[in-house]
Order: C-alpha cells, then sequence, then structure tokens
C-alpha cells in the first residue's frame, strides 16, 4: 500500500496493515478498494497474494504462541472426555465405546467425520484445501484388569486403558476444538485430517485404515504418545528412526514320540527346540551388523507336560524380534527360520514356521482383522524440528527433550511408510516421582496411571505441529510425488541413518 497520490512509500503499523489486508480477505475486491480509497490508499493487485500470505503467517505466528493458553483452557474438556473412554475400555477392533464417545465430541463441535474406518476408526477434517496434514490417535486398550482407585475405572471385565491411549483420543478431540475455531475464523491453512484409529496394540489398526483411505492425498502426519518415562510439562522426539520393527514368530518343531529310555527309537524335538533357543542368540550376535540395533526374546516353550518318562512328539519355540530398520528385521526373520528348519532337520525333526503376520481372528461381535508385521518408525529429521519448534514457541526451552530410541512398536509406522511423519512423546510422570521408577506409571501395567495436568502438553504439541506443518510445505511430502512403495520414504531414512553410522565407525578404523 502507499499514500494516495504521493510516490512515496508510508510505514503503516504492522496492525493497521494486517487489519486492512484481513478486510481485504474478508470483503470484495471492490469494497476493499473502497474501503482502502477512503483510508487514502491504494492497494495494488499484484501484491494481495504476497500480502495475504503474510497476514496468514501473522496470524499463524501469533496461533503458535497462543497455543499454551488455547490448550490450557480446554483441560477440563479434555479431562472428562478421557475419564469418559477410561471407563469403557475395548480392545483391537471393539472399540465401540471410545469410537461412540468420539463421534458424539465430533458431533456437538460440528466437525463433520466418516466412520466406520477399519470397523471402528473415525476420520474427521477441519479446515480445507492443500496441504492435507494428519494427527493421529489410537482408540484401544489392553486385556489387562485395572488396578488402580479411581471414580473413571474400568467397567469392562479385565479390559483397560493401560498405555494412554484413551489420553491420546481424548487430546486429539481438544486439538480438534482448538483448531475447528481457528478453521471458522479463517485462520487455518489447508486442512488438517484427524484420525482415530482401533487397534494399535498388535492388531495393525492403522495398516487397516490407510487400506480403508486414511492417507489419501495427505502430506504429513504426526502424533503423540503419552510416556511415563518423562515428567509432565516434557515433550520428546528424535530424528531418524525411534520405535522399532517388530515381530512375533512360533516354531513348532514335529519328531517323534517315544520312550524316554529309548530315544534312537525316537525323534526327539525337545532337544531341538532346546538347541533352537541358543541358536537364536547366536543369529543376533552372528549374524546381526553389531551396528544395528536387534533383540529377540524367546518367550515361549512348550513341550510335553505329562509323563516324565515319555518323549513327545512335538515342541514349541515361541518368541518377538525387533530391530530399528526393515531389513534389519528382514534378515532377522530369514535367520530364525533358517535356524528352526535346519536345526530339526539335524534332530531328525521337521519345523513349521509362523510368523503371525497373516492370522485372521474375529472379534466378539464377528468382524475379522489381520495381524501384521510392524515396521520401524522413522521421523522425518525436518518434522520433528518443526515440532520442536512448535512444542519450544508454546511452552518454552525446557519443554523439550530429545528422545532416546525405543525398542517398542508402535503400528503409526505404516503412516511412516506413505509420508514423513514424527511420533512425539508426551511425559506424564506426576510430579513428586523424580526417578521415574515408580512401578505405579508403567506402561501396560495394571497399575498404569497418568498425571492429566499432562494433558494440555501433549495437545498443544499436537496443535502447534498441526500448524507448523501447514506453515512450512518444504517438510511435507511434495504434492503428486509418489513414495517408491512400501517404505520409500522410510527406508531412505534408516538408510541415511545407518550410513553415517557406519561410516563414523568405520573412520576408526577396522
Ligand atoms: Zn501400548
Ligand atoms: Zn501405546
Amino acid at each position: 500500500t502507499r499514500p494516495g497520490g504521493m510516490r512515496r512509500h508510508a510505514v503503516l503499523p504492522v496492525a493497521a496493515l494486517l487489519a486492512t489486508v484481513t478486510a481485504l480477505l474478508a470483503v470484495s475486491r471492490a469494497a476493499a478498494a473502497e474501503a482502502a480509497a477512503n483510508g487514502g490508499l491504494v492497494v495494488e493487485a499484484y501484491g494481495e497474494q504476497q500480502l495475504a500470505r503474510a497476514v496468514q503467517h501473522a496470524e499463524s505466528n501469533a496461533m503458535q504462541a497462543d497455543v499454551a493458553a488455547l490448550s490450557f483452557a480446554e483441560v477440563e474438556y479434555v479431562r472428562a472426555l478421557r475419564r469418559r473412554i477410561h471407563a469403557v475400555p475395548g480392545v483391537l477392533y471393539e472399540e465401540h465405546n471410545a469410537s461412540r464417545i468420539v463421534r458424539e465430541a465430533l458431533q456437538e463441535l460440528g466437525i463433520p467425520y466418516r466412520h466406520p474406518v477399519a470397523v471402528t476408526g473415525v476420520v474427521a477434517e477441519v479446515g480445507h484445501g492443500e496441504p492435507i496434514v494428519i494427527l493421529r490417535a489410537d482408540l484401544d486398550g489392553l486385556p489387562v484388569r485395572e488396578d488402580v482407585e479411581v471414580p473413571f475405572r474400568s467397567e469392562i471385565a479385565g479390559k483397560m486403558h493401560a498405555c494412554g491411549h484413551d489420553a491420546h483420543s481424548a487430546m486429539l478431540l481438544g486439538a480438534a476444538k482448538i483448531l475447528k475455531e481457528r478453521a471458522d475464523a479463517g485462520q487455518l491453512r489447508g486442512t488438517v485430517r484427524l484420525v482415530w484409529q482401533p487397534a494399535e496394540e498388535g492388531g495393525a489398526g492403522a495398516a487397516r485404515m490407510i487400506s480403508e483411505g486414511a492417507a489419501e492425498g495427505a502430506s504429513a502426519a504426526a502424533m503423540v504418545h503419552t510416556w511415563s518415562g518423562l515428567p509432565t510439562g516434557v515433550v520428546a522426539s528424535r530424528g531418524g528412526p525411534i520405535a522399532a520393527a517388530s515381530g512375533k514368530f512360533v516354531a513348532t518343531i514335529r519328531g517323534v514320540g517315544g520312550h524316554a529310555a529309548q530315544p534312537h527309537r525316537a525323534r526327539d524335538p525337545v532337544v531341538a527346540a532346546a538347541a533352537l533357543v541358543q541358536a537364536l542368540q547366536l543369529a543376533v550376535s552372528r549374524l546381526s551388523d553389531p551396528l544395528e540395533p536387534v533383540v529377540l526374546s524367546v518367550t515361549r516353550l512348550v513341550a510335553g507336560g505329562g509323563a516324565l518318562n515319555v518323549i513327545p512328539n512335538e515342541a514349541v519355540v515361541g518368541g518377538s524380534f525387533r530391530a530399528m530398520s526393515k531389513s534389519a528385521h528382514l534378515a532377522l526373520r530369514s535367520a530364525i527360520e533358517r535356524a528352526a528348519r535346519t536345526i530339526a532337520d539335524a534332530h531328525g525333526c521337521e519345523a513349521e514356521l509362523d510368523f503371525l503376520d497373516a492370522a485372521v481372528h474375529t472379534t466378539a461381535l464377528g468382524d475379522t482383522w489381520t495381524t501384521k508385521m510392524y515396521p520401524p518408525v522413522v521421523n522425518s529429521h525436518a518434522l520433528v524440528e518443526v515440532a520442536k519448534r512448535a512444542v519450544t514457541t508454546a511452552f518454552g526451552a525446557s519443554a523439550w527433550r530429545e528422545m532416546p530410541p525405543l525398542m517398542i512398536g508402535e503400528d503409526f509406522s505404516f503412516f511412516c511408510e506413505e509420508m514423513p511423519c514424527v511420533m512425539l512423546f508426551s511425559g506424564h510422570r506426576k510430579p513428586g516421582d523424580a526417578d521415574g521408577e515408580h512401578t505405579g506409571s508403567a506402561h501396560h501395567a495394571p497399575t498404569f496411571e497418568i498425571d492429566e495436568d499432562s494433558l494440555p502438553y501433549g495437545m498443544g504439541a499436537l496443535v502447534g505441529t498441526a500448524l507448523a506443518m501447514l506453515e512450512d510445505e518444504s517438510v511435507c511430502r511434495p504434492h503428486g510425488v509418489e513414495m517408491a512403495g512400501g517404505g520409500g520414504f522410510q527406508g531412505r531414512a534408516v538408510q541415511d541413518e545407518f550410513e553415517l553410522a557406519r561410516a563414523a565407525a568405520r573412520s576408526f578404523g577396522s
């Protein structure tokens, strides 16, 4: 803008400039021109778009700083929802109660949604147009009997929200409320897609949501997991691998039973199973790259059970195996398969391997679902920086912490196969539990509890990160660019990460 008639630049106070341009955006061009003329200003059309962008940017920055206040203002809203969800947990594709509570809340907020997606999942959107960024929460509880005396304790026998997914679902509703108000005020650039998925705890709900369209057209995704290892008020993450690729196996070794006194007339599966348990640890120490974190635990060893003078027909060896990259995970899977077959063969037995990655299950209501191995969660370095900026702008520099990678599995990884992702952790360790060793706050334990004062931080991290992702499209998947099939983005990130580690190691000599 410049003073009418005079060819001289005027410096307006920023607020007045923003008000003028906001009016310009809100009213017709003609009305805006009139308003400008009345104010003695000439508005040049070629600058309109840049100015509009500047206004959005200024508003977005102001909003970033506002995220803390907005989140603290919604703490009671989120607390009440979290308690309602907590009282009625459901597991693996049976999260009908949580799903209903989410849908009722969305209806009250006037946010349209899609349901059912992946049986109990819900997908809603606020704002419109490109880019589309995803905020994701999970709905499921665990088959754990709650051992915490709270007024909102689980009303469902043998089921409990023992991982904090009740808080995730409620925080996402709080974020939805804040973002909806921004969108209604015309202050949201692009679209925030809100995804509530079922079956994170072993049911690969994220993969099913994606197969039913939840990731379509989206350019980036973020999630927050509450975390007992961190104090309230802290949000943490790191670039690169943060959660492990995770799989399970069951090896059934079939021999020929017989008399304990005549082993030569039998084919003893027990000795083969014992050899396999040992060999699997050798696969970790001898066949895996020492620079790649890998863990394999045999958690099931079953044979016999009847008379002690009988060699049984079969033995079962089962367990869990994890790695921080897909390639290391697949290599370990092959090693397990090879070890089971060759060792069984050496003992005159046969091995049958099941990696439980295509096992079909049926819920109480008759819905079917399939298990899957989880890829690793690999955070985009750029998105972690964006989230860090959002969190520290809202809550101060001390609110951010660098997170070490974890060997837990997390099916948000399926989103990471599709687009740049960031998995954030929000601390919920109560004040006074300084060492974090409070058993009452361990995830998946019957005594699991969260400090509800942490809710605004997780919610703020979601809102702030969403706004920042919309604001800085360079961190998103370029529109129209296809990922190179399963693990395009992720595969590359993992490779970069471990290439660096290898290069560092090589620089020390062999
Ligand atoms: Zn969990
Ligand atoms: Zn969890």
